[in-house]
């Protein structure tokens, strides 16, 4: 980390020793701190009351067991998790991710990034994330809805609509989030908004399952008409086939790009006359198997293992869509030397910092997670808002909503990065942008003790 103000590095020196361990935790803490020293030069206030050093510190951690039943009835255990970041402009609000390599540094870099993300779209909500150290491939649909009950047991105990509403993330997806809420309306009797990403049947918004994916694409859009460009005859490559990668492929296919590649945990696949989306479909949503199958079924393109190569494909636009650090120097190297112009994440944290600094030095304009992924936290909490008047809006009213937060996402970031002499650092004008707004209620609040 490149961390100039003495005070900061010392701050960061602190979050090291104080979470030994936790090295997502510390690389997104970093990236932040990275922004800062321009604002408490501006704004002394902010170092003279400790604003950063409680800003770092999550409000709450909460750990607990999972035992559940699998098919066989043996027990089971695993580990939950939410940590409820910081509530000073709302109730804590993040997904929960079920994946085995879920553990404290995880879930405290996601909900920290969620604080600034959460800020950022101008919404009342607070920043908390969530999760299991539960690996749902290959486990009966019966498996999960019990690991998904006995988890709910306990996390109803800290959440509610006023205090803290989950979401989902990797691996909890429409039917987990069925499970989840259903658990919590038995134990608590009570139907709120406690949750978000609920199918519309039973309180959903229309537009959230796709929110993410097309929130980005938003966000491209604006940041591609900064330069008088659009997406339309670009190459894109998306990695990932989860929730994000399939919306954000369906939005940037609609606006006229062709999708060359996607991928999975196990490979990619690369498809040059365009990857077939409703194939991706039916293999990960219907089939639940792996992306390998997309080449048997369409009889075309071409499946390598192991997902790093994806980014040595051209492209003129890559969209990060699968996970944390999953594109490292020799990605963006590989990136930048095949003519790319366009990066932008849908994942959280999914360029490492060496990667951000390559695209920096070579005039990529890059959207960070925090700005361009932040459609689907805002389109949850539209969600809650219709849920707190018992009412739902149509998915044209929805989506015009989403875009109008994708556009003031970008106006703000950009707006904020030219106000401090850093005009094009998105990286910057998100981080400061988030910030400012919780610093400011934080401040209003005074010092709780
Ligand atoms: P899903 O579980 O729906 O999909 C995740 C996808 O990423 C799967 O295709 C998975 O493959 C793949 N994947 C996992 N690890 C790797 C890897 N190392 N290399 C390549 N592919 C990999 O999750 P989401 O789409 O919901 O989330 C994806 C990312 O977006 C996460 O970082 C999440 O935090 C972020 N995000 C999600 C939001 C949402 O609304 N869902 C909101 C904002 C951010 P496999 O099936 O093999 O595991």
């Amino acid at each position: 980390m490149n961390i100039k103000d003495q005070y900061l590095a010392k701050v960061f020196e602190k979050v090291i020793t104080r979470n030994p361990a936790e090295s997502e935790f510390h690389q997104a803490v970093g990236e932040v701190l990275e922004s800062l020293s321009p604002v408490i030069k501006r704004r002394p206030e902010m170092k003279e009351l400790g604003i950063i050093e409680r800003m770092i510190e999550p409000e709450r951690s909460i750990t607990f067991r999972v035992s559940w039943l699998d098919d066989k009835n043996r027990v089971r255990v695993n580990r939950g998790y939410r940590v409820q970041f910081n509530s000073a402009i709302g109730p804590y609000k993040g997904g929960l991710r079920f994946h085995p390599s879920v553990n404290l540094s995880i879930i405290k870099f996601l909900g920290f990034e969620q604080i600034f993300k959460n800020s950022l779209t101008g919404l009342p909500i607070g920043g908390g994330k969530g999760g299991a150290d539960f690996d749902p491939k290959g486990l009966s649909d019966y498996e999960i809805m019990r690991f998904c009950q006995s988890y709910m047991t306990e996390l109803s105990k800290h959440i509610g609509a006023d205090t803290d509403v989950p979401a989902g993330d990797i691996g909890v997806g429409s039917r987990e989030i069925g499970y989840l809420y259903g658990q919590y309306k038995r134990v608590k009797n009570e139907v709120t908004g406690a949750l978000t990403g609920k199918d519309y049947a039973y309180g959903g918004s229309l537009v959230r399952p796709e929110a993410t994916g097309y929130g980005l694409c938003y966000f491209v859009c604006e940041m591609l008409g900064a330069k008088g460009e659009s997406f339309d005859g670009k190459r894109v490559v998306i990695s990932g086939s989860g929730n994000v990668a399939i919306y954000a492929h369906e939005k940037a296919a609609e606006l006229g790009a062709k999708i060359v590649a996607m991928s999975d945990s196990g490979g990619y696949i690369y498809d040059e006359n365009g990857i077939d989306l409703e194939v991706v479909r039916y293999i990960k949503e219907k089939k639940r198997c792996r992306i390998f199958e997309y080449v048997n079924e369409v009889k075309r393109g071409e499946y390598h293992e192991g997902c790093r190569g994806i980014w040595q494909i051209p492209c003129d636009i890559a969209l990060p869509c699968a996970t944390q650090n999953e594109l490292d120097a020799v990605s963006a190297k590989a990136l930048v030397q095949n003519g790319c112009k366009y990066v932008a994440e849908g994942a959280n944290m999914p360029s490492t910092p060496d990667a951000i600094k390559i695209f920096e030095s070579a005039g990529i304009c890059f959207g960070p997670a925090k700005a361009a992924n932040a459609g689907g936290v805002a389109t949850s909490a539209l969600e809650m808002a219709q849920n707190s008047m018992r009412y739902t809006w149509g998915f044209e009213k929805v989506d015009a909503k989403l875009q109008e937060i994708m556009k003031n996402i970008y106006l703000n970031s950009a707006n904020i990065a030219e106000d401090y002499g850093r005009a094009g650092d998105l990286v910057f004008g998100a981080n400061v942008a988030g910030f400012l707004k919780v610093a400011d209620a934080m401040l209003a609040h005074g010092v709780s003790y």
